[in-house]
């Protein structure tokens, strides 16, 4: 059942696949480019943007442009598969760019597992040897405070 527009969709209440909800969820609309975001790779099954409330400096999300509530919606498999390969670009980017010495990949399903925004994703943390541990999720003010240089940064083009 299609969720009616201009109501949220209700938690637990997931939006049928592949029927983006831009009016309601956050994720859609970043991917449909009605919600501005620091786009840092996108092709046509997924869009990486910086998390506006960073763990760690470079701390970004992955998002299928289908919309897919967590892991355990239909169509889930499909989304992940279709999110690989920007898995992939955007770790090597955060690896070379930032640099960074690791990158952890974190996701979360539902509210219990600390999920905020019911559309599936993907977080990439940077890592560097040594750092704190990430055993919470309390974001980094400091690296929350200079997105737009490190968006230039990571997007600059290369000769
Ligand atoms: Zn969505």
């Amino acid at each position: 059942m299609p969720t009616p527009v201009g109501q949220p969709t209700p938690v637990g209440q997931p939006t049928p696949v592949g029927q983006p909800a831009d009016d309601v969820c956050t994720f859609c609309a970043i991917a449909t480019g009605r919600l501005p975001a620091r786009v840092v790779y996108e092709d046509d099954s997924a869009i990486a943007f910086l998390d506006i409330r960073p763990l760690r400096r470079g701390h970004t999300l992955v998002v299928p442009r289908v919309h897919v509530v967590d892991l355990a919606a239909e169509g889930a498999g499909e989304a992940v598969a279709a999110v690989g390969p920007a898995l992939q670009r955007t770790t090597r980017l955060l690896l070379e760019r930032l640099p960074a010495d690791g990158v952890s990949l974190l996701q979360a399903n539902r509210a219990a597992a600390g999920q905020e925004v019911f559309h599936l994703h993907f977080h990439l943390v940077p890592r560097w040897t040594g750092d704190r541990r990430l055993n919470d999720w309390t974001s980094d003010t400091e690296a929350g405070g200079a997105l737009d240089d490190l968006h230039d940064q990571l997007t600059e083009p290369r000769v």
